[in-house]
């Protein structure tokens, strides 16, 4: 079984790719996420790419290889049940359960991870609105644009957020921002760099362009 280290480098390199469609990932900024010396980081990757985990060419960057793909798969698998279970069964809140989640996903076992889905009803996102890879390490693929992008008037429904940053969370938790909630685009600021949103009941909210980009929506009108 892949210790926790490796297992954390490979989870890191699947989000990267995702966050700049499957580029290689310069080892620069895999080791700033990490929070690793860029040497320490050349180190393991090589390793990792003994273990036919990763592809590395020195230069360019790092890529997942097939097997790489499904392990950071099944870790991201147990990290959003994991989350998920936190905040259904145990009342956790949603900002609070990604760093547990950061540690569990490491330790617990196959038999565990099923119930917890089973107890859960088998759903398919985490309360970030991130999709739960499932046992084949299939990703749903859901229509979502970011806030930034939406005209004025239009009504969306908050997707998935891209940050877990627990201020972060409970910002969106007090203006009613989770994922799920649906809310009006008012109006987009270009100059002043902000967005605002019709959160209902004549409620509204503004954001900087900076928040709206973190949050990601799907467009309801047709
Ligand atoms: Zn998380």
């Amino acid at each position: 079984m892949p210790t926790s280290t490796v297992e954390n480098y490979i989870k890191q390199i699947y989000l990267e790719e995702q966050r700049h469609e499957g580029k290689p990932v310069a080892m620069g900024k895999l080791a700033a996420a990490l929070k690793v010396f860029p040497g320490t980081a050349t180190t393991m990757i090589k390793s990792l790419a003994e273990a036919n985990l990763v592809d590395y060419e020195s230069r360019v960057g790092v890529r997942l290889t097939r097997s790489g793909q499904k392990l950071a798969l099944h870790v991201l698998r147990r990290h959003r049940v994991i989350e998920l279970f936190l905040v259904k069964v145990l009342d956790m809140n949603w900002s609070e359960v990604h760093e547990e989640a950061e540690n569990l996903e490491h330790v617990i076992s196959d038999e565990v991870l099923a119930r917890m889905e089973k107890h859960l009803g088998y759903p398919t996102v985490d309360p970030h609105g991130d999709p739960i890879p499932t046992p084949k390490g299939e990703v749903e693929e859901r229509e979502l644009v970011n806030l930034t992008e939406c005209a004025a008037e239009s009504d969306v429904r908050i997707g998935r957020v891209l940050d877990q940053e627990a201020t972060f969370l409970l910002f969106l938790e007090r203006n009613g921002l989770e994922p799920g909630n649906t809310v009006k685009v008012l109006h987009k600021d270009a100059v002043g760099q902000t967005l605002s949103l019709g959160l209902g009941r004549g409620k509204t909210a503004t954001l900087s362009l900076t928040v709206a980009e973190k949050i990601e929506v799907e467009r309801l009108d047709a």
